[in-house]
């Protein structure tokens, strides 16, 4: 039988528009409009296309977008100077810088610059911590939509086998700590593992974060496995560009109980959750009621 397919595109317009709401709310009762500061260095074309959809959704859920589009060549102490000045910005309640960063810049160092509490993308050292040790953080937002979606389709997580294949800061991680959260029980892979394929084949939930285009086949899924995909692979096929996943999805839908397609799966649940994010950060800095 056929996964069912879980539709990240519907979920994260309903995301988005209880983002929109809740600003409309926090607007007429409070004065308040949650903004968002996103800075880019550089011209890389892929990061110049998530700047450019950030703004617009930004916007359309009715809050402040301020971009900051700055040369590839400049200097660390401008960008730490640009930061500290959005850092004291009242207007201004979150804060993303686009990775990644030109060679030059030391993305660790720019990136805990950053006032936690602005720290949209969860990346800043303290939210780590805090979301290690079962604190209130800022979550990342990939990982925090992945959550989402697995919340919605499963209900409770508890005690269910967990696989995250891949341990970047940004999605592995941070993904194998909100499924800790859940009563889970973690495993998490990468490029070392010894028996990828049996290690992914006991899991209720697998998730790819690997960046492997259709690197992990139907039959390392567990029959009724609930998967994510997170990867998200540009590659030529038929003369056409494509993008696919980290899973053979023609092979895993025959298996799975649910998936995330390629596209339309984690990726729009992405943005979504950093205007989630940015709602949250105004909430908290104004001690008013965080959105549910
Ligand atoms: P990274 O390159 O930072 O990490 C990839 C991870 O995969 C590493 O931990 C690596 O292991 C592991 N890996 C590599 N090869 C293998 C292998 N053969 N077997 C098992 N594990 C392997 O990538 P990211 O986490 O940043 O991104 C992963 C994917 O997710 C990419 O396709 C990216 O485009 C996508 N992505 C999608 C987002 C979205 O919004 N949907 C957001 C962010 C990322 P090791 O550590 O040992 O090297």
């Amino acid at each position: 039988m056929s996964a069912k397919r879980i539709d990240g595109k519907a979920f994260a317009a309903d995301v988005r528009a209880q983002v929109a709401t809740h600003v409309a709310r926090l607007k007429e009762e409070s004065g308040l409009t949650p903004g968002l500061a996103v800075v880019l260095v550089g011209e890389d074309p892929a990061s110049q296309v998530y700047v450019k959809n950030k703004g617009i959704q930004t916007r359309e859920v009715g809050m402040n977008s301020f971009e900051h589009k700055l040369d590839a060549a400049t200097s660390e102490a401008d960008l730490l100077a640009l930061i500290a000045r959005l850092n004291a910005d009242p207007t201004v309640h979150g804060i993303l810088v686009q990775l990644p960063l030109p060679g030059h810049l030391d993305s660790d160092l720019v990136i805990n610059a950053i006032d936690p509490a602005k720290d949209v993308d969860g990346f800043h050292i303290s939210n780590v911590g805090l979301l290690g040790t079962g604190q209130k953080a800022m979550v990342p937002c990939t990982p925090l939509g992945c959550l989402m979606m697995l919340r919605d389709h499963l209900g409770s997580l508890s005690g269910l086998d967990a696989v995250v294949v891949g341990r970047s800061n940004i999605v592995g991680k941070p993904m194998a700590q909100l499924l800790l959260a859940e009563s889970c029980t973690v495993t998490i892979a990468h490029s070392r593992t010894k028996n990828l394929a049996e290690v992914c084949k006991r899991a209720d939930i697998l998730v790819a974060a690997v960046g492997r285009p259709e690197m992990i086949p139907g039959d390392w899924v567990k029959p009724g496995a609930t998967v994510i995909d997170v990867g998200i692979n540009r590659i030529e096929r038929d003369g056409k560009m494509k993008l696919v996943g980290d899973v053979d999805f023609a092979s895993a839908v025959e298996v799975a109980g649910a998936i995330t397609p390629v596209p339309g799966g984690v990726g729009p649940m992405t943005i979504a959750c950093l205007l989630a994010n940015t709602l949250t950060a105004c909430c908290r800095a104004h001690g008013l009621a965080e959105p549910e």
